[in-house]
């Protein structure tokens, strides 16, 4: 028996690879849910994601294991709207938007420089391979995406407008501490690609993944509490009632600090995490299908969007929902943090103060792990037992895409074993 221990993305795409081979598995979650960091709750006709979350058209991992249009893809419009010094700047992406060139080319959130050298970068991440830039996440001469970009010669204005806003919010990282490989691949990933959210909110990706399975092969509300290991080879696993389930194999599809636990390894000193502040409007602040980048070092919102200018459906008639993303584990309560936000976006859009209702506040403590530069010099679980597989986020930039990718590489390893 294959025993994939986590039903997140990772575990989802090996049970889904295994299933297609005719390979039996049992795939067990200790939520009472599969899709582990992809999240939905639905309240009063609103749908609540738990964190800001995009899949992109550029993400070729997807189609493998999702039929996308099945999931009523709702397209953001590629760019967004910079708010800096009590103006709103539209930045377009030209290679999606050529027209709107012009306008990039002349707005005032940053200089001709600036543009010049963005277009100069965007060509050189667009020419390179995904495992190329990748590829720089491990090299000795990697930097932080800020070292990098004052390197490369951008503006203190293009980094406070722009790239601490948009890739802040993106990496989950407003200091742009993480490594500079891992922000030129999702550079030329947004560049080439467009975001999407299912129609019925981030969870129904996972959710569709989960219901293409036999319904035996899953089991929620299962946690496993240890690994049974004789003579350095995997029999199965110990769950937390103490049923012990035996396994030739075990996908350990995980995140980080819990294949480290079950590993019996020391545990990584950091990770992301973000709170995500909802609020429902009669009135619609903005009209425009893109996010909304406040200028950092103004405020705590890295990011918001009225996402219902995307997915109506996110919503009940009548009703705008808006997302707003904050940084780190705020100390405020839920109540100030609320108020906070709500005063930052009204300092953009004046009608958002009287029309802004708070709905929910969501935290997400461990969200990504850190992600420094050379992060992916190290390699985590180096000598596993025979049998034992590790996939997950953590592999190599954590995204949706390298989580599918990394449950898929686990299945491919098992059916096409290297070990006796
Ligand atoms: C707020 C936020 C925003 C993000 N934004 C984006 C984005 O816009 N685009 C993008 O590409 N990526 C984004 N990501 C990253 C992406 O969601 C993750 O990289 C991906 O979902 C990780 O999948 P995974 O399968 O590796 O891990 P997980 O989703 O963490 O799955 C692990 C599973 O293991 C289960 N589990 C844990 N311990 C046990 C145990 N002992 N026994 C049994 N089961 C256990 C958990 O319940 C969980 O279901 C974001 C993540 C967050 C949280």
């Amino acid at each position: 028996m294959i025993v994939i221990v986590g039903a997140g993305l990772a575990g989802l795409a090996c049970a889904t690879a295994l299933q297609r081979q005719g390979k039996p598995f049992l795939l067990l979650d200790a939520a009472d849910a599969p899709g582990g960091r992809l999240r939905t709750s639905h309240r009063d006709g609103f749908t609540l994601d738990h964190g800001f979350q995009v899949v992109l058209s550029s993400y070729s991992a997807v189609a493998k294991v999702v039929d996308i249009p099945a999931l009523k893809p709702r397209y953001f419009e590629s760019g967004a709207l910079l708010a800096h010094g009590g103006r709103l700047t539209h930045l377009a992406n030209p290679l999606r938007h050529p027209h709107a060139l012009v306008e990039d080319l002349t707005t005032t959130a940053f200089s001709l420089r600036d543009k010049l050298l963005l277009g100069a970068l965007v060509t050189r991440t667009v020419m390179s391979s995904d495992s190329l830039l990748l590829a720089r996440c491990a090299r000795r001469d990697d930097l932080s995406t800020q070292d990098f970009l004052r390197r490369f010669g951008f503006s203190a204005f293009f980094v406070s407008r722009f790239a601490q806003p948009f890739f802040g919010g993106v990496l989950l990282d407003g200091d742009l501490g993480t490594s500079a490989g891992l922000f030129l691949y999702y550079l030329k990933k947004f560049s080439t690609g467009r975001a999407w959210l299912p129609a019925g909110g981030i969870a129904a990706f996972p959710a569709q993944m989960a219901s293409a399975l036999p319904s035996n092969s899953l089991r929620l509300r299962t946690r496993v509490m240890a690994l049974d290991i004789k003579n350095e080879r995997a029999c199965g696993v110990t769950l937390k009632n103490g049923e012990h389930i035996a396994a030739s194999s075990i996908v350990l599809a995980l995140d980080e600090p819990t294949v480290c636990q079950l590993l019996e390894r020391p545990s990584p000193e950091r990770a992301r995490s973000v709170a995500v502040v909802y609020f429902k409007s009669r009135q619609s602040i903005y009209p425009n299908p893109c996010l909304v980048l406040p200028e950092s070092g103004s405020g705590l919102v890295r990011h918001f969007a009225q996402v219902t200018n995307v997915a109506p459906e996110f919503a009940p008639r009548g009703f705008h929902l808006i997302t707003a993303s904050v940084l780190g584990f705020s100390d405020l309560s839920d109540e100030s943090l609320a108020h906070a936000v709500k005063m930052e976006i009204a300092a953009i859009f004046p009608n958002a103060s009287a029309s802004l209702e708070y709905l929910e506040t969501i935290r997400v403590p461990y969200a990504v792990p850190a992600q420094p530069p050379r992060f992916a010099n190290r390699k985590p679980f180096p000598n596993l037992p025979t049998g034992v597989f590790a996939a997950g986020d953590w592999a190599s930039g954590a995204s949706i895409q390298s989580a599918i990718s990394s449950g898929l590489d686990s299945a491919h390893s098992i059916l096409n074993p290297l070990y006796p």
